[in-house]
This record gives C-alpha cells, sequence and structure tokens, in this order.
C-alpha cells in the first residue's frame, strides 16, 4: 500500500477540553506524531489562574491510570502541589445506614496495598497544564470554531468559522456533550435526563475530611464531599430538579443546615465557603465513535452520571486506547483507516456502554424507596465491606488498574516505549 501525500496536519483535535489537550499531548509523548503534525482547534483556549486563586468549583477525583496518563504526557508533574490532594479512604453508605456501621462500604488504601485511592484536582490548574504540555509538545493551536467537515478518500478537511481550512489524515472530536463534530458527522445519540441538578461548591465541616471521600445515597440523588487540601471539602449534590431549586434558593445558612442535615451530621456542621453552581445530569452514548478519517472521544462520546467522578477518568482512557491503536497503524498517513478506528471504537464503546450502564443501574437502585430496595442496598453495601477480595478488586478498578486498560499503562514507568 502506497502511503497518501502529506497533509497539512496528521491528526485535527476539535476541542480543547482537558482530553482534547490531553490526546494533542499523548500523540507526540508516544511519538506518533511530530512536533507541528497535530492541531487543536478550539473557540476558546484556558487562560492561567493567579497562584493565590481558590480552587475551582470544578474539581476532578481522578485514578491511577489517568495520573499515570497524564504523567506520560508531562501534565502531572507541572501541577502545583497545592492544587492536588491525594486521598486515602472512602465511604460509601446508604441513607438509612451509618457512615461507620450497617449499610456503609468503606474502602482504605492501605487495604490494598496502595499509596492512595486517587488524587482531587483543581480543574482550572488542569485544564492550564495539559494546554501548556499541548504547547511545550509542538502542538499548533488555533482559535476557531468548526464550520464544516468533508471526507475523502484520501484525507479529511474541515472548515473553520474564519474560513481557513485544515486538512488531516484524522479527526477527533473532543468538544464535549454538545459536540459540533458530532453533529457535523451526522452521529446520533442515546440516553435520557436524569432531572437532577449537580450543586456543586467547596464547603467547611466542623470534622475533620480525614483524608476520606464520603458519598451518601440519599433517595433524591447522592451526595459526595470530595476532600481538599486546606481542610475544606468539595461537594457534588444531585438533587431532582425541584429540590434543587429549593436548596438554591436557600441563604448561605439555610444551606449549611440543610447539608449538614443530608449528611447525617458525619462531618459535623457545613458551612459554604464559596458560591453554587449546578449543572444539569444526563447519560448520553453516541451511537458511533468512529467514521472514516474521524472518532469521537470524550464527552462527546459518553456523557455519565458524576456518582462515581468517573467522566474525564473514561475520556483519559478513550485518549490512551486510540493512541495504542494508532499505534498499530504504520505511521501518520494511516491514522483515518476505518478498519483501525473501528477497533478504537469497539474497545472504547463496550467499556464505556459497560460504566454507563452501571454508574445508570446505581442511580435507579439507590434512589429506589421502595423497602426491598431500601433493605437490599443496606445489605449489599455490609455484604461487599465484609469481602475483602471483592472490595480489593473493587478498588483496584475504581484506580483504573484492572480491566481492558491499554498495557502502556499498567505500570508506572517512563514513556516512551512503544
Ligand atoms: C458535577 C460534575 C462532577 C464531575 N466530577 C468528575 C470527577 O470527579 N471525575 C471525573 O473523571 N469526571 C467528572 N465529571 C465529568 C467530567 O467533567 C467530564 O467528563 C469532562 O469534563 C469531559 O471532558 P471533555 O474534554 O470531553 O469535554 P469538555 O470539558 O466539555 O471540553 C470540551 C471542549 O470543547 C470546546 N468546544 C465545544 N464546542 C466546540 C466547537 N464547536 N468548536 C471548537 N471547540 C469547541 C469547549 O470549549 C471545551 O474546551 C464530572 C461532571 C460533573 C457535571
Amino acid at each position: 500500500m502506497s502511503a497518501p501525500s502529506s497533509r497539512d496536519f496528521d491528526v485535527v483535535i476539535v476541542g480543547a477540553g482537558v482530553l482534547g489537550a490531553s490526546m494533542a499531548s499523548l500523540l507526540v509523548a508516544r511519538k506518533l506524531s511530530a512536533p507541528g503534525r497535530v492541531a487543536i482547534v478550539a473557540e476558546r483556549f484556558a487562560t492561567a489562574a493567579s497562584a493565590d486563586a481558590d480552587w475551582d468549583l470544578r474539581v476532578f477525583a481522578l485514578s491511577r491510570a489517568s495520573e499515570r496518563l497524564l504523567k506520560g504526557c508531562g501534565v502531572w508533574d507541572s501541577l502545583p502541589a497545592q492544587r492536588v490532594f491525594a486521598y486515602e479512604r472512602m465511604c460509601v453508605w446508604d441513607a438509612s445506614g451509618e457512615p461507620q456501621g450497617k449499610g456503609s462500604l468503606r474502602f482504605d488504601c492501605a487495604e490494598i496495598g496502595e499509596p492512595n485511592l486517587g488524587f482531587i484536582v483543581d480543574g482550572r490548574a488542569l485544564q492550564w497544564q495539559c494546554l501548556q504540555a499541548a504547547r511545550t509538545a509542538g502542538v499548533v493551536l488555533l482559535e476557531a470554531g468548526l464550520a464544516a467537515i468533508v471526507a475523502t478518500d484520501s484525507d479529511i478537511s474541515v472548515r473553520l468559522s474564519d474560513g481557513r481550512a485544515l486538512r488531516s489524515q484524522l479527526l477527533i472530536g473532543a468538544d464535549g456533550q454538545e459536540s459540533k463534530t458530532r453533529a457535523l458527522l451526522g452521529i446520533e445519540t442515546a440516553g435520557h435526563a436524569y432531572h437532577q441538578d449537580a450543586l456543586v461548591a467547596h464547603v467547611r465541616t466542623a470534622k475533620s475530611h480525614c483524608n476520606t471521600a464520603w458519598q451518601r445515597f440519599l433517595r433524591p440523588g447522592p451526595l459526595a464531599f470530595l476532600p481538599l487540601p486546606d481542610g475544606r471539602s468539595s461537594i457534588v449534590w444531585s438533587a431532582a430538579l425541584p429540590e434543587a431549586a429549593r436548596l438554591r434558593a436557600l441563604d448561605g445558612e439555610a444551606f449549611g443546615a440543610a447539608l449538614t442535615a443530608a449528611s447525617g451530621g458525619s462531618l459535623g456542621d457545613c458551612e459554604l465557603s464559596t458560591p453554587l453552581a449546578g449543572f444539569a445530569l444526563k447519560l448520553q452514548y453516541a451511537l458511533e465513535y468512529a467514521r472514516p478519517r474521524a472518532v469521537l472521544l470524550g464527552d462527546a462520546a459518553h456523557v455519565v452520571h458524576p456518582l462515581a467522578g468517573q467522566g474525564l477518568n473514561l475520556g483519559l482512557m478513550d485518549c490512551a486506547a486510540l493512541a495504542d491503536v494508532l499505534g498499530q497503524a504504520g505511521g501518520g498517513a494511516f491514522f483515518g483507516e476505518h478498519r483501525l478506528l473501528r477497533r478504537y471504537e469497539r474497545w472504547r464503546r463496550s467499556e464505556n456502554l459497560l460504566a454507563a450502564g452501571a454508574l445508570d443501574g446505581l442511580e435507579r437502585l439507590f434512589s429506589n424507596a421502595d423497602p426491598i430496595s431500601r433493605g437490599l442496598r443496606a445489605a449489599g453495601l455490609s455484604a461487599v465491606d465484609k469481602l475483602p477480595f471483592v472490595k480489593r478488586r473493587l478498588a483496584q478498578r475504581a484506580l483504573g488498574l484492572n480491566g481492558d486498560v491499554p498495557e502502556f499503562l499498567k505500570a508506572d514507568r517512563a514513556w516512551p516505549h512503544k
């Protein structure tokens, strides 16, 4: 097979979120593309936050596999130490149970021989460092919207909102849940709205968070406290729309009291230390991830309930899987081959659907008020808590240490080593 003639870029990525930027750096870090051969198109690029700014309201719980991937693309070690917090324990309990007693499930990193259970990372710092790593890797950043896509047998072209045209072997849509790339490719989605908002803020609590991620399953939706390095916690409180609207209308003191009650007083009195932000929640999955010369990844391909903090972790595994598959292409000239991109699609679609289904099932089970479901989940949590082997498997799965993870993420070693 003769190689198609060289194009403007090997790869054009639409979207400069954490995933678009990480994918671009990964292509260079894995030596799949040379500096200058990958471009990112985005309507806006993130700007740096001042060093003394408060933690971003968006925080991410990241797994070990995500940490390894971000290390490999030069992001992790550039994150300011005060913007990353390793948590050591996790406690999940049902509304009818107690965090330290019946109806709860606890994990401790010491039980699984790991230094921590993952990291809480400041969203703005992560976003900025991902973009910086892409710049350092020689990725070309183009500020513009996406206007049109035309794929031919030998390449794919995108026309930008400012009239420029870019040709490449592969187009990657990493432009989030409202992906224009997906729409222009004519890829349909399925799913449903949860009719819930996730309320997000940072709070002070009277009791220490003890380096623990806490999650209580309430009937209107789960309430999570993610520990921050300054002793505060970042909350993600998912509630049905009318309840979320009621909570948002409360003044700070009344909201703190409602939060204290919703957490069963487990962390003592809670006090808001930031404004509240709200995110509408839905389950959405693209019916296809791959078209000739084009793929989707991250929220453009799948949006899941945030109850287990998995969306970005799944998206980073999409990046890793795509890099793994492109590594088998035999060079950038062959990146657009549909058979290769279908391999990525089969791999990631099954993993992501499994995760989305599990999270959807958990959300339904825990929001169900009938006594059988209530009894089942309390008994289920207590039972799993008494099974060290099952707990270890669950914790390792959450850390991304087992499951269908690309080989190059399985061990903590330096890159590149294809
Ligand atoms: C409340 C909440 C808590 C969460 N917590 C966690 C967590 O703890 N851990 C975790 O792993 N995940 C978490 N998630 C999920 C996570 O936020 C998403 O999965 C992740 O941000 C998706 O990243 P992305 O890069 O695909 O999309 P986005 O972050 O949405 O980025 C898309 C990018 O594309 C750009 N773009 C969009 N349209 C265009 C266009 N037409 N042209 C050019 N550029 C465009 C945007 O400007 C943006 O830069 C949470 C989600 C919610 C709602």
